[in-house]
């Protein structure tokens, strides 16, 4: 059996659209938002949120038998304000686990919890190297060297008050999206280029004429990078849990940017074998492009709903992804391949 084709294009407008989005783990509702118009466009899928904010789409299967479900998540890397210095500039709380260096320079938006958004940057407090001399290469990034600087007149607590800006607030970084001779380079590839591939095996099927082999839950979650985004949300009688979600590329991983992966172990410990077999055999069957791994540091959603009692077959595959957790680059080559993946999945 062959594939139905991909529309890549598609694919490369849906994801720098949603990747614009901000959508920090917390205040992911514009972006969830987004896909439920996108998945409205499928009159087979039935749509639901569930209470904590996860959107899921349902597709009535050729049997009822062993019902499946896919998971991608929509949440990000973000911040959140923790204080307000008495200079009007932000001290930020982290959301999920990155590095200050990773964001340090880049343009941010502040949701002001009664106003406007508010531009500024992220920026070492001891910024400016003819002020601070050394000291700019020397200090240790963490949450007391870091501050926001806000665009706009603010040199006290009050006048940053009066902007609507108050402790509690998101703080989104920039994506700083870019496609060039087949590279999409973005912070948050993690984990928008997985919704983007589960949105292009919809479009896919639905161009085909085709319907899933199995019942199958589309899941996109709202709270992975703290740990808990897919421990509810699926049906009592689901057997298998896929989770789609980027593969770590660097020194020692067998993952690269042109194939998808099949993460067999991560911190979590190993996947299960039988539906990992399954997938490595559905990849061999289609010729898809793709590597097995190990991610040393890493947990994933699948793992969240194992922990939450889950009793499924759990797996994860994804395309490999450059400097996670940092200002990312996959390539279309992987985003292919995973969305060939899925779409072999679903039709097996
Ligand atoms: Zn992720």
């Amino acid at each position: 059996m062959t594939l139905p084709s991909l529309d890549t294009d598609r694919l490369v407008e849906d994801l720098t659209n949603l990747l614009n989005i901000p959508s920090p783990t917390g205040y992911t509702g514009q972006a969830i938002d987004w896909l439920e118009h996108r998945l409205a466009e499928f009159p087979h899928l039935r749509l639901s949120r569930t209470r904590k904010g996860a959107l899921v789409a349902v597709w009535q299967g050729q049997s009822n038998e062993a019902s499946r479900a896919l998971t991608a998540h929509v949440d990000t890397l973000g911040a959140m304000v923790k204080e307000i210095k008495p200079n009007g500039r932000l001290k930020l709380t982290k959301i999920g686990g990155f590095a200050w260096n990773t964001v340090e320079g880049e343009g941010c938006r502040v949701f002001a919890s009664t106003g406007e958004p508010v531009r500024g940057a992220l920026l070492l407090a001891k910024a400016s190297g003819h002020v601070h001399g050394s000291q700019v290469n020397e200090a240790r990034r963490d949450d007391d060297a870091m501050e926001v600087r806000l665009d706009a007149r603010t040199a006290s607590a009050d006048e940053t008050r009066a902007l609507g800006i108050q402790v509690g607030d998101f703080v989104a970084f920039d994506p700083r999206v870019e496609v060039r001779d087949g590279f999409v380079r973005s912070r948050h590839l993690d984990d928008k280029a997985c919704v983007a591939c589960l949105l292009a095996a919809l479009r896919a099927l639905h161009a085909a004429g085709l319907q899933p082999t199995r019942t199958t839950t589309f899941h996109f979650s709202n709270y992975e990078e703290v740990g808990h985004g897919a421990a509810s949300g699926f049906p009592p009688d689901l057997a298998e849990l896929v989770t789609v979600d980027m593969a770590a590329v660097g020194e020692g991983q067998a993952s690269d940017e042109f194939h998808a992966t099949l993460c067999v172990k991560d911190s979590g410990g190993p996947y299960h074998h039988g539906l990992s077999q399954r997938l490595r055999a559905l990849a061999e069957e289609h010729a898809i492009p793709y590597k097995v791994d190990i991610y040393p540091h890493y947990g994933s959603d699948g793992e969240a709903y194992w922990r939450a009692g889950g009793d499924v077959a759990v797996a994860l595959i994804g395309p490999g992804v450059d400097a996670s957790h940092n200002y990312e680059r996959t390539h279309l080559e992987a985003l292919e391949a995973t969305t060939n993946w899925v779409l072999a999945y679903l039709l097996s």
